[in-house]
């Protein structure tokens, strides 16, 4: 609260609030909120609460807004995110001993060096390789006995087509982990993940804005993500009211960071739609848990006045063991939509049982979201790969 009212925006907005007495968590609710527009609208330094020459590092999100989300960290803030990295990576099963490869981009975006700090601060041995194609990761993989590592959830899909592709090349690798994150993805596709790669899949949460990685993530127990309580206040609300929903109840997800130095930020709508998971976790940790996001309020599509979350199609795709995983949502015309998705090889020449998922798809998504959709089912690799974070829905309606 100190820390934010060095915050030009936040200071004013603590000022219209009046707040004349404030009594820590049991207030919280009377603060007011901030939004993804405050910080693009800060852009690029007028979010920092100390100047700039104690800020020792600048990331961004990888956004697709016309400027990106900006957010820095003071020697201290580097400090703690290197400790929460290191917890989690331990959370998810790493030990000294451990190989780890980062297998994603290793600059302004938080997901690599962000990454490789908690590895290091952990004391597994670190492969920094950054982005490169399946075919380089898989040859350092197996190069270094690598045991762990970090990708995007699409990045894990890739491997699953590269493995099908070559007999013998899952054998001849050491992997027992990955940690993955940074890009909507859904149950379903992790137990695909689990089952191709023959790895524990965990889901790793973070936003630029709380800095990167390190807000919370899933224990052996697989249960929902540990929000790391003592670092983060999480709250769930109503998007429209803003109201405090109670545990179990969906709603979007609001985090107050407590220790961020250089950029402090009040309850900040974070745009992802989840639920607290009540009760104690297998694990013996006490942190709460949220669960697995089902979706983002600005990634949802509206087709006919109809609200489609596209992780909600992922679910459904990801359901059937002859899909490989890789989906694309077509918006054209006025309001029409199909949604084109891959069988992996070995069912890439299988007419009938292309059919028959065609129209199993088409049911479960009219049945979910009362949506009549044109599916597609197409052979392994008929659909644009994206470098990078996945792109799942192409919106042509505004270019008719
Ligand atoms: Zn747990």
């Amino acid at each position: 609260m100190k820390r934010a009212q060095n915050v030009p925006f936040l200071r004013q907005r603590l000022r219209e609030k009046k707040l004349k007495n404030f009594n820590g968590l049991k207030d919280l609710t009377k603060l007011p909120f901030t939004t993804k527009k405050d910080i693009a609208d800060s852009f690029p330094f007028s979010a920092l609460a100390v100047p700039l020459s104690s800020v020792v590092r600048v990331h961004t999100s990888s956004g697709t807004t016309s400027k990106p989300i900006t957010t820095f960290y003071t020697n201290g803030d580097l400090r703690t995110w290197s400790e929460l990295m290191a917890r989690g990576l331990a959370c998810a099963g790493a030990a000294r001993g451990d190989i780890f490869q980062n297998t994603t981009s290793q600059g302004l975006f938080t997901g690599g060096l962000g990454l490789i700090q908690g590895a290091e601060r952990l004391g597994l041995t670190v492969i920094p390789l950054g982005s490169a194609n399946a075919e380089k990761q898989l040859e350092v993989m197996r190069d270094f006995g690598v045991t762990i590592f970090h990708a995007i959830p699409s990045f894990a899909i890739r491997m699953i087509e590269a493995f099908e592709g070559q007999p013998g090349l899952r054998e001849s690798l050491k992997i027992r982990i990955g940690v993955l994150g940074a890009e909507p993805w859904t149950k379903a596709m992790r137990g695909k993940i689990e089952d191709c790669l023959g790895i524990e899949a965990f889901n790793n949460y973070g936003l630029a804005e709380m800095g990167g990685p390190g807000v919370a993530i899933e224990c052996s127990a697989k249960s929902g993500l540990h929000v790391w309580e003592d670092h983060f206040i999480a709250e769930v609300i109503d998007p429209k009211t803003g109201e405090t929903l109670g545990e179990e109840e969906e709603g979007e997800l609001v985090l107050t960071p407590l220790s961020r130095e250089a950029m402090p930020l009040l309850r900040y709508r974070t745009g992802d739609v989840t639920r607290i998971v009540d009760g104690p976790c297998d694990c013996g940790r006490s942190h709460r848990r949220i669960d697995w996001f089902t979706g983002r309020l600005d990634d949802m599509i509206k087709v006919r006045g109809i609200g489609v979350y596209p992780s909600n199609i992922e679910r459904i795709v990801a359901s059937h063991r002859e899909s490989n995983g890789n989906f694309l949502i077509e918006l054209t015309g006025i309001d029409d939509i199909a949604v084109k998705l891959e069988v992996s090889n070995g069912f890439s020449k299988d007419q009938a049982t292309m059919e028959r998922l065609r129209v199993e798809i088409f049911e479960q998504i009219k049945d979910s979201t009362l949506l009549r959709t044109n599916v597609v089912v197409l052979p392994q690799g008929s659909l644009p790969r994206s470098e990078g974070k996945a792109k799942r829905v192409l919106d042509m309606r505004r270019l008719v």
